[in-house]
C-alpha cells in the first residue's frame, strides 16, 4: 500500500489502525512507527484537504508519543483514533453538518474474522454463508464479494423520519405530496372489494398516539400480515385532517434494534429464502470486510474535478446512508463509473475502430448514376449528401461507423441501397439486418424492386434469411454466403448465427438501431475483416443525446422528405367525440384502406397492458366495428402470433389493427390510411410521431387522430404540437424539453450495457462522464499508466463479459 498523498488519508489510517490493532499494540503496522507516518504525511494531507484539518489534527496528536505507550494505552488511543475515523469520510459538505454518529449503532453483529478478504473473493468467505444461503445470492446475481457491494437497494426504509401516527393529519396539506413512515401494531386485517370489484386489503395500524388506516391493492399482503406484529410503513399520504390513509406503501416488520438507532435502512430485492435482515447482515460484513482492500479506480484528482466522494464512502452510504441526500450523492458517484467505464469504452473503439485497416470499396460512379437514374424519382438533396458522406468512408482504408438518422419515410432504405449496390458492384457482400422477420422482408421486397431496373447481367442477387426461411433454402443461402454467390442478404439475428459466414462481407447495415445495439454491431463486424458498419434509426434524438448514446459512430442525417409527399393530417379529438372518429375510421375503410388502433399505454406491466389492449378490441369487435375483421397486437404474444397478425394485416385480411406500443417501427403499409390513437396524452410526442409513421406511406391522404380525455392545459399543448409540426427533431427537442431524457427514451434502453445506477435521464452526469472520457483518452489513449489500471481493466471487463453476451 501506498502512503502518498493521493491516497485518502483516512482509508489509509483505518486500515493501519486495524492492522495495529490486529498485530496486538506492537508499533508494527506502519514502517517507522504510527507517529513518524502520521507526522510524514501530515502536511501533504493537509494540502490536500484543508477542509480536513480538524479531525487531521486531532489524529496526529492521538497518536502523538504512541510508541512510548503501554499495550493498554496504546490500545485506548487507537480506540479513540478510530472513533474519530468511525462513519466518517471525506466530505466536506456532508460533515460540517452534522455530529458524528457511531456508526456501530446500526451493525447487527460485530464481525470478526481471520484472513483478510479481498473483493473478488467468493460470498463464502463471509460469515454464515454456506452452500445452500451462497445458491440464494446467486439467485440475486452475487457471487462474490464485490456483488454484494453493488447489491443496489430497492428502496431505503427511513426511520430517522417516524412520524407518531396521532400526528399524521396535521402533516397533510391540500396539493402537496407528503411522505412519512410510521411503525405500529396492526389491529385489524379485512379484505374487501371496492365498488368496481377490485379486492384490497385494509388495515388498522396503532401506535400510542392513535390509529390510521392503510390500504394495499394486492389481496396477499393479508396472508403475510398478523394481528398484533409491528411493522413499520412507509408510502405517500392520503386524504386530509382526520381522514388520512396510506395507500400501497412499503412496509416491513419493524425490527427493534433499527427503531433504537434511528437509521436508515436498505431495502433489497430478496428471493425465495432470504430474508431482509439477513441480507442486511451480509452487507453489512462485506463493507466492513473487503471496503478496506477495494481500490477507487477513479483518480482523486478526476473525482474532485467531477466533485465526487470516494468509492468507499459511496459504498458504505449507498447501503446504510446517513441521510438520503448521501444516498443520492453516492449513487451519482457510481452512475458516473458506470458512464465513465461505458464511455471509455465507446470512445476507445470508435478511435481503435478507425485506427485499424479496412476494405477501401472502388466506387464505381458511372454505375452509381445508372442506379440512380433508374429510380422512380430522384434522391432529395439530404439523401444525397447522406449517401455522399457513406461512399466517402466506404472508400477509406479504414472501416466505416456511421449512424443514419432520418425521420419516418424520409427515404433511408434507398440510400443504404445504393451503398449495397456498389459494394457488390466492387466484389464484396453486404448485409443488412432488421429487427424483426417482417421488417427483414419488407426491406428485401425494397431492394429487390429498387434493383429490378438494372441491367440483367449487373443486379445484384439478393438473399433472405430469417428464422423461419426453411431448412433445405437456408443451406443454400448459406453456401451461396461462403462462396460469394450472394451478394446481398437481408435477415433478422438469424445471421448474427455462429454459423452464418461469408465471403468477403464488406459492408453490415442494421435498421432501427434502438432494438439492437453496439453488441449485436461487434458480432456482425466479427464476420468479415473489419466490415464497413452504418446503422440506420428513424428515432429522431437530438444531436447532444446521440453523441452520448452512440458514442462511437459517426452521424448522418437525412433532414428532408421527399417531395410530394403528402402530410398525415393530425386532429386532437376529445374523448366525447370519440364516436365520430370511429365513424371517420369506418368511412377510410369503407374507401378500401385499413386502420391502426392504439392502445392507450399502461405503465404498470406489459401483462396488465396486455389484458386491458384484449378488452379493447373485444370491445371494438363487438360494439363499434361487428362486421369488420379485426387483429391484436400486444407485447405479450409470441414473435410468431405477432408476425402472424402483422403478415394478415400486411396483406390485408384485417381491417383494423388493434395494438399497443409494440407496433413496429419501420412497417410500411401503404393501404393504412389512418391511424387513431386513444389515450395520446400519455405518450411521448416522439413516439406520437413514431406512430403516425406508419401511415401516409402511400399515395392517398392520410389521418392520425389523437383522441385524449385530458383536460389539462399541459397535456393539450403537447399533443397541438404533434398536430401543428411534421418535423420529427422539433418535436424530439420539444419531448426532450418537457419531460426530460428518461421518459423521452423510456426507461428500457436495449442495446446498452446494463446499467444498475446510471439513468440516461441523468443527462449532466453523461455528460460529465463523455468529457472525462475523451480527456482521459487523449493524454493516455490506451490507458497503460499506472493510476490509469483500475479503469482499464473495468472497461475490459465491461466489453468482454457484454460481448460475450451476445455471441
Ligand atoms: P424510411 O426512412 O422511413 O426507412 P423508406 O426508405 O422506407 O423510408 O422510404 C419511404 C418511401 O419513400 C419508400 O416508398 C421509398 O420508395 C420512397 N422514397 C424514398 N426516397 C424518395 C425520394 N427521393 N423521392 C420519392 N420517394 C422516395
Ligand atoms: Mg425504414
Amino acid at each position: 500500500m501506498t502512503t502518498s498523498t493521493s491516497q485518502d488519508p483516512f482509508q489509509l489510517l483505518r486500515r493501519i489502525l486495524e492492522l495495529e490493532k490486529r498485530k496486538g499494540f506492537q508499533d508494527t503496522a506502519a514502517a517507522g512507527g504510527l507517529e513518524r507516518l502520521v507526522a510524514r504525511n501530515l502536511p501533504g494531507w493537509l494540502a490536500e484537504f484543508p477542509s480536513q484539518k480538524v479531525r487531521l489534527q486531532q489524529l496526529a496528536a492521538l497518536l502523538r508519543g504512541y510508541a512510548d505507550r503501554s499495550p493498554a494505552a496504546r490500545a485506548e488511543l487507537i480506540e479513540k483514533a478510530l472513533a474519530v475515523l468511525d462513519g466518517e469520510a471525506i466530505l466536506p459538505s456532508e460533515q460540517a453538518r452534522r455530529p458524528a454518529r457511531p456508526r456501530a449503532a446500526a451493525r447487527t453483529a460485530p464481525v470478526r474474522i481471520d484472513r483478510a478478504v479481498t473483493p473478488d473473493d467468493p460470498v463464502t468467505v463471509l460469515p454464515g454463508v454456506g452452500s445452500q444461503r451462497a445458491r440464494q445470492l446467486e439467485a440475486l446475481g452475487v457471487t462474490t464479494v464485490r456483488d454484494l457491494l453493488y447489491l443496489v437497494p430497492r428502496r431505503y426504509l427511513d426511520y430517522t423520519q417516524v412520524v407518531p401516527i396521532g400526528r399524521l393529519g396535521r402533516l397533510v396539506r391540500p396539493g402537496e405530496e407528503v411522505t412519512c413512515s410510521v411503525i405500529g401494531e396492526v389491529v385489524q386485517i379485512e379484505t374487501r372489494e371496492t365498488s368496481g370489484g377490485r379486492r384490497y386489503v385494509s388495515v388498522q395500524l396503532r401506535d400510542e398516539t392513535g390509529t390510521i388506516p392503510v390500504i394495499w391493492f394486492n389481496p396477499y399482503i393479508a396472508r403475510q400480515l398478523e394481528v398484533g406484529q409491528r411493522i413499520a410503513v412507509s408510502g405517500r399520504l392520503e386524504g386530509n385532517g382526520p381522514y388520512v390513509r396510506f395507500r400501497n406503501p412499503e412496509w416491513e416488520p419493524a425490527e427493534a434494534e433499527l427503531l433504537q438507532t434511528g437509521r436508515i435502512v436498505p431495502v433489497y430485492p430478496l428471493t425465495q429464502g432470504l430474508y431482509q435482515r439477513q441480507l442486511r447482515q451480509l452487507t453489512r460484513a462485506a463493507l466492513d470486510l473487503a471496503l478496506p482492500r477495494l481500490e477507487d479506480p477513479l483518480p482523486p484528482a478526476l473525482r474532485e474535478r467531477n466533485q465526487l466522494p470516494p468509492l468507499a464512502w459511496a459504498l458504505e452510504q449507498l447501503h446504510y446512508p446517513e441521510t438520503l441526500a448521501a444516498a443520492e450523492r453516492a449513487r451519482r458517484r457510481l452512475a458516473f463509473d458506470e458512464f465513465l467505464v461505458l464511455q471509455l469504452g465507446l470512445v476507445q473503439r470508435r478511435l481503435a475502430w478507425h485506427a485499424q485497416a479496412g476494405i477501401a470499396i472502388p466506387i464505381d460512379r458511372d454505375f452509381l448514376e445508372t442506379f440512380l437514374a433508374s429510380l422512380p424519382f430522384q434522391l432529395t438533396g439530404a439523401q444525397r449528401r447522406a449517401l455522399e458522406e457513406i461512399l466517402a468512408d466506404l472508400a477509406e482504408p479504414h472501416p466505416m461507423s456511421r449512424l443514419l438518422q432520418g425521420d419516418v419515410g424520409s427515404g433511408k432504405t434507398v440510400v443504404a441501397a445504393a451503398a449495397a449496390l456498389l459494394v457488390h458492384r466492387a466484389g464484396y457482400q453486404a448485409a443488412i439486418l432488421a429487427p424483426t422477420e417482417i421488417l427483414a422482408e419488407q426491406h428485401y421486397r425494397t431492394l429487390t424492386r429498387l434493383y429490378a431496373a438494372l441491367p440483367g447481367g449487373e443486379r445484384p442477387f439478393v438473399a433472405l434469411l430469417t428464422g423461419s426461411t426453411p431448412e433445405r433454402d437456408r443451406g443454400s443461402i448459406l453456401a451461396g454466403l461462403v462462396s460469394g454467390a450472394i451478394s446481398i442478404v437481408v435477415g433478422t439475428h438469424a445471421l448474427l448465427e455462429e454459423r452464418v459466414r461469408f465471403r468477403r462481407l464488406a459492408l453490415a447495415v442494421i435498421d432501427e438501431q434502438h432494438r439492437f445495439g453496439v453488441l449485436q454491431r461487434h458480432t456482425l463486424r466479427s464476420k468479415g475483416e473489419n466490415p464497413h458498419v452504418l446503422v440506420m434509426t428513424a428515432t429522431p434524438i437530438p444531436r447532444s443525446l446521440a453523441l452520448v448514446l452512440h458514442g462511437d459512430l459517426d452521424l448522418s442525417i437525412i433532414d428532408e422528405l421527399p417531395p410530394g409527399r403528402q402530410p398525415v393530417k393530425t386532429y386532437v379529438v376529445p374523448g366525447r367525440k370519440r364516436t365520430q372518429a370511429y365513424e371517420f375510421v369506418r368511412r377510410e375503410i369503407e374507401k378500401g384502406h385499413q386502420a391502426f388502433i392504439i392502445c392507450p399505454l399502461v405503465e404498470e406491466s406489459e401483462a396488465i397492458e396486455a389484458r386491458a389492449a384484449t378488452a379493447e378490441y373485444e370491445r371494438l369487435q363487438r360494439e363499434v366495428f361487428p362486421d369488420l375483421r379485426l387483429g391484436l397486437l400486444h407485447g405479450r404474444m409470441s414473435p410468431r402470433e405477432k408476425e402472424d397478425v402483422m403478415t394478415r394485416f400486411r396483406d390485408g385480411e384485417l381491417h383494423i389493427l388493434v395494438s399497443t406500443a409494440v407496433v413496429e417501427v419501420g412497417i410500411d403499409i401503404p393501404n393504412a390510411t389512418v391511424i387513431l390513437i386513444e389515450g395520446a396524452e400519455r405518450f411521448g410526442l416522439a413516439q406520437l410521431h413514431q406512430f403516425r409513421g406508419r401511415v401516409g406511406r402511400g399515395s392517398a391522404p392520410s389521418y392520425c387522430l389523437l383522441v385524449s380525455d385530458a383536460s389539462t392545459e399541459t397535456a393539450r399543448q403537447r399533443l397541438e404540437a404533434v398536430a401543428s409540426t411534421t418535423d420529427g427533431f422539433r418535436l424530439a427537442e420539444i419531448d426532450l424539453e418537457l419531460r426530460g431524457p428518461g421518459e423521452f427514451l423510456g426507461t428500457r434502453q436495449s442495446g446498452l450495457p446494463n446499467l444498475r445506477f446510471a439513468s440516461l435521464a441523468d443527462l449532466s452526469t453523461l455528460q460529465a462522464a463523455r468529457r472525462t472520457a475523451e480527456d482521459l483518452l487523449r493524454q493516455d489513449p490506451s490507458l497503460s499508466a499506472p493510476e490509469h489500471a483500475p479503469l482499464a481493466e473495468l472497461v475490459r471487463a465491461l466489453w468482454t463479459r457484454s460481448v460475450a453476451d451476445v455471441s
